[in-house]
């Protein structure tokens, strides 16, 4: 049921055709200024940009068509869908969450309450898969590549997309998760390269990988409760802590991922600002070296440690 906010009154006193919840209409204009006003009540810093990506997404329109026709009346029950999505926001749901899809890499992707929501910081390191992909591809004619931890499915869908001579298995210990990276790699056309199995990091799988990427939880768990409300209330504890130092699942996955790769595999991390050195340390101990003659870290484009790669030795 669609709530009258106080511009709404405001709008009918001044004559527009808003009239909230008497029956007749309210134009899109109008929805705008209020969720943008209600939102930046709640705090919400791009109150703004949230308040119109919220009202394309209930109306079905882009932008340029909201800018083209701010008049357009909107029907009383997707108001009421709108003022009911701009009162989640106002409790710090996210916004993927609010549209049920978030875009990575170019291409969107659903997302829900069970998975982290894609980062743009990721592509850093879905960058550096796919030239190796290729690479690899290029030279035995396809390339078999491990996700772990995969959450939507965004790294592992992603490289598949760019490199088709890939195939690829996607694990997460969440069972929703993997039923939604099957989702994507569907609505991506990935789906026959891709395989996702329910499972705690790479225990059970008995392939052999040329290239294995993983975004793990990496944040010190002491950290968590000061993050945005967005991720430490409503993304998955799962997907985000890392134990005391951060370095917990680093410490898992490296040895596993030493024993699954072929000779001269890769290994992709993801990590936080302030962690290359010591995931590095982690994989010089645990077989593996350098990928030559590429810089071992690499930095996102605010400048922070983002990624770390090796080659296991031979
Ligand atoms: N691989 C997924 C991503 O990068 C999920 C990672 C995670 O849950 N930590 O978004």
């Amino acid at each position: 049921m669609a709530k009258t906010g106080p511009e709404l009154e405001n709008n009918r006193q001044n004559g527009n055709e808003v009239t909230g919840a008497s029956g007749l209409v309210q134009v899109r204009s109008d929805l705008q200024a209020y969720g943008r006003k209600r939102l930046k009540q709640a705090g919400i810093e791009t109150a703004g940009l949230d308040a119109r990506v919220l009202l394309c997404h209930v109306c079905k329109i882009d932008e340029a068509e909201l800018i083209a026709y701010p008049e357009k009346r909107v029907e009383k029950r997707i108001a009421g869908s709108f003022v009911e999505l701009v009162e989640q926001r106002c409790r710090r749901l996210p916004l993927a969450h609010l549209l049920g899809a978030r875009e990575f890499w170019g291409r969107e992707f659903f997302v829900s309450a069970d998975t982290l929501i894609p980062r743009p910081e990721t592509e850093c390191a879905v960058e550096l898969a796919i030239d190796q992909a290729r690479e690899v591809s290029a030279r035995k004619g396809s390339s078999h590549i491990l996700d772990l931890g995969t959450g939507t499915g965004c790294m592992l869908i992603s490289i598949l997309s760019e490199v088709e001579a890939a195939t690829g298995v996607g694990v997460d210990i969440d069972s929703r998760a993997v039923e939604l990276a099957r989702k994507n790699a569907q609505a991506l056309g990935v789906g026959p390269r891709a395989r996702f199995s329910c499972m705690n990091w790479g225990a059970e799988l008995e392939d052999c990988f040329d290239i294995i990427v993983s975004n793990p939880p990496y944040i010190r768990s002491q950290d968590i409760p000061g993050l945005m409300p967005e991720v430490a209330l409503h993304e998955p504890l799962t997907a985000l802590d890392g134990g005391v130092d951060g370095l917990d699942e680093f410490r898992k996955i490296i040895p596993q991922a030493a024993g699954l790769l072929t000779p001269r595999g890769i290994l992709v991390l993801e990590i936080g600002d302030g962690q290359a050195s010591k995931v590095l340390e982690l994989l010089w101990t645990t077989g593996f070296e350098r990928l030559d003659p590429d810089e071992p870290v690499k930095y996102d484009l605010a400048g922070r440690e983002r990624v770390v790669a090796a080659v296991k030795v031979c």
